[in-house]
């Protein structure tokens, strides 16, 4: 049995990964981890999602209850999200880290940490993004550099990050194929007298609107014609079940840097991270 202290249990995220947890076989929930002035510390797990009691009190002090896991699992923000990595790596924890936003420098610390554990790092747990991953690059690749590729992202009003870190990936993927680096060809949002478009430019579009759990669209354009994939997350459940999927992966595996291409078997050969 593998057992998992989800971190963040209160937020959006959170909570469905408990009960996707508390729903699974092979996976028992021995902790669960919020900031200090959350309403749910305190309460049992169960008690909190209304799903009955559990056992499972919710903790501000994550160093409480780690002793007895095999796997931390975190959907916060980045600060707390390198902590869990920090605590990962001390007590030699597999770690699976949904959270998204982290800065160039925050990564960097970041990879550098889950290198010294067992970690999975995505920023969409979905089998459906992490298909479409694949096939934008596999496009890109045909298509080439005639195609205008722009990228179209809408996410519920309280996301707080911008692009998401799944349109980033989605940027990332098609530049790479390119051989191009987004940080240089990357174009975040336009307004004004901007001027032609270059042929190389990758744009990125954001829209925050209501309970959106999550849309991402490529289109790759080109002249009489336009390719588009659109990937449209209903619920977030798909993210939880990724999330508890990983997990069950990770613990089983040697120490390294992993993302959901890896859990899923999706990842081409000589293609690492
Ligand atoms: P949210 O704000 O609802 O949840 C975050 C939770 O973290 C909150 O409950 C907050 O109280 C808690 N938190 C803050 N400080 C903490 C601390 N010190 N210790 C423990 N918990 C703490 O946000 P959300 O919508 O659940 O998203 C969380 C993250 O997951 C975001 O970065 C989001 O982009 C990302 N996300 C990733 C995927 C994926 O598939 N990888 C899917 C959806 C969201």
């Amino acid at each position: 049995m593998v057992r998992a202290v989800v971190v963040g249990a209160g937020g959006r995220m959170g909570r469905r990964i408990v009960q996707t947890v508390l729903e699974t076989s092979g996976i028992a929930l021995v902790g669960a981890v919020e900031a200090e002035d959350h309403p749910a510390i305190g309460k049992d797990v169960g008690d909190f999602l209304g799903c009955g009691k559990q056992g499972v009190v919710v903790d501000s002090d994550i160093n409480r209850g780690v002793d007895k896991s095999d796997v931390l699992i975190d959907f916060t923000t980045p600060q707390v999200a390198l902590r869990s990595l920090e605590i990962g790596v001390k007590r030699r924890l597999a770690v699976v880290i949904g959270t998204t936003g982290f800065s160039p420098g925050e990564m960097e610390r970041g990879r550098a940490l889950a290198l010294k554990t067992r970690c999975v790092m995505a920023p969409n747990m979905s089998v459906g993004v992490n298909v479409m991953f694949k096939i934008v690059a596999e496009i890109a690749d045909v298509l080439g550099a005639d195609y205008d590729v722009e990228i179209v992202e809408a996410h519920h009003r309280l996301k707080k990050d911008a692009p998401s870190g799944t349109a980033i990936r989605l940027g990332e993927t098609i530049a790479g194929t390119l051989g191009q680096d987004l940080q240089r060809v990357g174009v975040w949002g336009r307004k004004g007298l901007i001027g032609e478009r270059t042929s190389t430019e990758i744009g990125m579009s954001v829209v925050r609107a209501g309970d959106i759990v999550g849309d991402h669209t490529v289109i790759f354009g080109g002249v009489g014609e336009r390719l588009e994939v659109t990937h449209r997350a209903h619920s977030r459940d798909n993210f939880a079940r990724g999330a508890v999927r990983a997990a069950l992966w990770v613990v089983g595996q040697p120490e390294g840097f992993y993302d959901m291409q890896d859990v899923l078997g999706l990842r081409a050969k000589g293609n690492a991270r």
